[in-house]
This record gives C-alpha cells, sequence and structure tokens, in this order.
C-alpha cells in the first residue's frame, strides 16, 4: 500500500460502486509534473481518496492530498519547505453536459465510456492547484533578505509585497476591476 504509486488505468466508476479507498505515501517521482517543480531529494505525497456514490446517484472521488515539498526560495535561492494541501471533491460524469448539471461545491472528472483514467494524473491535477507560483522562506529565515536590504537599503521597506504582486489572480482581479 504504501510507496506504491496510483492505478494508471482505473476504471473509476467501478472503483465508485464498490466504494474503493486509497491511503498512500508516493513518492514524487510518480507524479512527475510535481517531481519537476520539487528539488532533487526522496519526497513524498500523502494520498487519502474515498470512491463513492452520493445519494444523487452521482459517482464521486473524495479526500485529501498533502505534501511538503521542498523547493527553491525565489528570494535566496536556498531550498524551502512548503505545506501543501488540497481537498478533493470531484465528481465523475461522461460529458460536459452533465458536468453543467453539478451541485457548485464539486469539480467534475469528465470520463467516457470505456475510459480509464491514470489516479496519478488526478492527484497531480488537484495538487498542482494548490502549489503557489512562487515560494520564499519566511523574511527572518531568509538569507536574501539580509542580503536584499543591505544592498538595496530603498526598497528594504517592501519585500513582503513581492508575493501579491507576483500573484497572477491580483493581476486578474485588477484587469477586471480596472474596466
Ligand atoms: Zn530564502
Amino acid at each position: 500500500m504504501f510507496d506504491e504509486p496510483l492505478p494508471k488505468h482505473a476504471d473509476v466508476r467501478k472503483l465508485a460502486s464498490r466504494e474503493a479507498s486509497f491511503v498512500a505515501k508516493l513518492d514524487v517521482t510518480h507524479l512527475p509534473r510535481i517531481d519537476n517543480i520539487v528539488l532533487d531529494g526522496v519526497q513524498f505525497v500523502a494520498i487519502d481518496l474515498q470512491f463513492a456514490i452520493d445519494d444523487q446517484r452521482v459517482k464521486t472521488i473524495q479526500g485529501k492530498i498533502n505534501a511538503r515539498l521542498q523547493v527553491e526560495c525565489q528570494r535566496c535561492m536556498e531550498p524551502v519547505a512548503i505545506d501543501v494541501h488540497s481537498d478533493v471533491n470531484l465528481a465523475i460524469v461522461w460529458d460536459e453536459e452533465q458536468a453543467k448539471k453539478l451541485r457548485r461545491d464539486c469539480d467534475p472528472l469528465i470520463v467516457g465510456e470505456d475510459e480509464l483514467v491514470n489516479l496519478n494524473e488526478v492527484v497531480e491535477d488537484e495538487l498542482l492547484l494548490s502549489v503557489p507560483f512562487v515560494s520564499y522562506h519566511d523574511p527572518a529565515d531568509c538569507k536574501g533578505t539580509q542580503n536584499y536590504e543591505s544592498l538595496d537599503p530603498s526598497s528594504a521597506d517592501k519585500p513582503a509585497v513581492e508575493e501579491e504582486t507576483t500573484n497572477p489572480f491580483s493581476v486578474l482581479a485588477s484587469l477586471k476591476s480596472g474596466k
């Protein structure tokens, strides 16, 4: 059960019918898109997924994904550990039409007839949504903060604002509100 990849060719509707569950600790090497953004070294992603059929007869995948990942601090370029958490709340649907009719609190996973799903990719998709675009140490722990301040005292009063200005969603929000 531990350190094994999830099924790569899963019949997710069958898993839901028999209320399967997966509790696993995956090595990030099984999740190449996550592996690409973390630093070298053994790192794990904890998975707790339950398949079920809800009271509307919709087949669902629910659970949690947790990981502590080592990435590069974008201020000092030293490793920084980030905790990433994702709540999974997926409904297995046949097509876009059915997806539109879903309750708002779940996301569609569109799976055609006889289509098999790579559960590692599902986990990656969910987890990637929760990984920040850029990561930093706390200013007090970051070697870059001290260097930054001593090299450029004029901007020492605003390093903490950096994370917000580089957030693509705040840019999007300001575009929307600025019309
Ligand atoms: Zn740093």
